[in-house]
């Protein structure tokens, strides 16, 4: 396996912080990372605006902006409101490992997101989690019958995860744990039994671990220390794995260590659809079962009933009517579509939107009466390329991303567009998530050629396809966005 010729070798930490990873530097607590950082360049890496995972990895492996790509949420939102859960099909776009095979190097793309089915490629793909789930098809296909021989528990390692729950903390910390050290021993096997000039591999569950306990981490009033520690020691688990997975890379090998974004506290949820039904923009159905969603939703608010109904009763999407509908959110963090078979000259759209922009400023947190958006983007503004259409019209930022609009996640399944609670626009988060991501990753380069001890600034999560394929001396596709990173070279 170790020859002459460059490789490289990509490391993902879905969700790492920059600012916990420090943080953990100072205590003498991450040495595998302190010494990448010593002997590489170092900086923030800038996600995609919104900071989702599957918009994020898109962008990573096309070197495009999500324009381009065509993936700019956990799910595809046709024009009526229908949702499909997106996979590796919907990416609009070559990826890095479809251009690297093309020229004949050889690839291993082990756990990235959203690499479910498969592609075809000169090499091999284990697809990752989020949009996977218990579909473990590889490329190629005979390769998943070795991994279960040759893995222990990697045969329905998705099925045996313990989800969080209240309560049941540490049976969560430690599948997490647990699927983590499988991911590690998929990675070394790989890594070891095959060849590659381009290997990467993410590990995904660092995210899971910062969504559920970063309160217990954050806030002083938990005091119970292992829930505490869970994140640091995740970290720590992280950093020990790469150990491992650098004692198998050889000094022609480029390593790249990066996280697609970063994390911070998560306050509440916002409901925009009330807002917008509230302003007369979104109307709902007059149907039965759309008025007995909302009559036992208006029953809820008006009894304050504190237990939760089941989805079905909830008004959903579906409850929208869309013949006078309007705008309407839905998806994660902040969108607001508009809806084109009603809207349907550019004059008029614009109009709408201004109005919507103003009354978007307005809004405030009935609670503290603080105003919550930050940052409101066109999409014309944030995208560009063939498939901007699909992207929702408008897309915000409330409170620092520490409230977000929520819409149904891909594990979570149903739709979460409207509360229960039809008097309020915000509601805590569901599912006892207590943080979310932020647009800052970070990113770690080190190999042979590379500066040392230099910080990098106004990387963006595009450059690095066009990076890896100049470093690989294979021809960069003039449509990628991203740049060559060239300052990480010494001369
Ligand atoms: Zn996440």
């Amino acid at each position: 396996m170790m020859g002459s010729r460059k490789k490289i070798v990509v490391i993902g930490l879905c969700g790492a912080s920059f600012d916990i990873i420090n943080k953990l530097i100072e205590e003498d607590k991450l040495p595998t990372i302190e010494e990448l950082i010593k002997d590489g360049v170092v900086g923030l890496l800038k996600s995609e605006f919104p900071p989702i995972t599957p918009v994020n990895w898109a962008s990573f492996m096309t070197g495009k902006n999500p324009g381009k790509h065509g993936i700019f949420d956990y799910e595809i939102i046709s024009r009526d409101g229908n949702k499909k859960v997106v996979d590796s099909t919907c990416i609009r776009s070559k990826t890095l490992w479809k251009i690297l095979s093309d020229f004949n190097k050889k690839v291993g793309i082990v756990h990235v997101p959203l690499t479910y089915p498969p592609e075809k490629v000169n090499g091999f793909v284990v697809p990752g989690y989020v949009l996977s789930q218990e579909k473990t098809d590889t490329y190629p296909p005979e390769l998943e019958e070795e991994l279960k021989e040759k893995v222990p528990g990697f045969d329905k390692r998705w099925l045996r995860i313990k989800w969080y729950a209240p309560g049941r903390e540490q049976a969560f910390i430690k599948s997490m744990w647990d699927i983590t050290r499988i991911e590690e021993k998929v990675t070394l096997y790989l890594m070891k039994n095959y060849e590659w000039d381009f290997f990467i591999s993410v590990f995904f569950f660092l995210d899971e671990v910062q969504h559920y306990l970063w309160k217990f981490y954050t806030d002083p009033s938990y005091s119970k220390d292992q829930i505490k520690d869970a994140i640091p020691r995740f970290y720590e688990l992280l950093d020990s794995i790469l150990h491992n997975i650098l004692e198998e890379v050889d000094d022609n090998t480029i390593i790249m260590v990066l996280s697609d974004h970063g994390f911070g506290p998560l306050r509440k949820i916002v409901f925009i659809n009330h807002y917008l039904w509230d302003l007369g923009l979104l109307k709902l159905k007059r149907s039965i079962p759309t008025l007995t969603r909302y009559l036992s939703s208006k029953l809820k608010s008006m009894l304050k009933l504190p237990f939760d109904y089941p989805r079905l009763l909830r008004l959903s999407l579906s409850d929208v009517d869309f013949k006078r509908t309007v705008a309407y959110s839905t998806g994660y963090v902040g969108k607001i579509y508009i809806n084109k078979s009603l809207v349907k000259t550019e004059e008029i759209c614009r109009v709408v939107r201004d109005y919507i922009i103003a009354k978007l400023q307005e809004l405030k947190d009935p609670e503290s009466g603080i105003k919550l958006v930050s940052k409101i983007l066109k999409k014309e503004d944030l995208y560009h390329g063939s498939h901007v259409d699909e992207a929702p019209d408008l897309l915000f930022e409330m409170m620092n991303l520490s409230y977000i609009t929520r819409g149904g996640g891909a594990s979570g399944g149903g739709s979460i567009e409207f509360g229960f609670d039809l008097n309020t626009i915000t509601a805590p988060p569901f599912n006892s998530q207590s943080g979310w991501h932020r647009e800052e990753g970070f990113l770690i380069i080190k190999g042979a050629g590379i500066k040392k001890g230099v910080k990098i600034e106004k990387v963006s999560i595009r450059d690095l396809a066009p990076t890896i394929l100049y470093l690989l001396g294979v021809p960069i596709p003039s449509d990628m966005d991203g740049r060559v990173l060239q300052e990480i070279f010494e001369c």
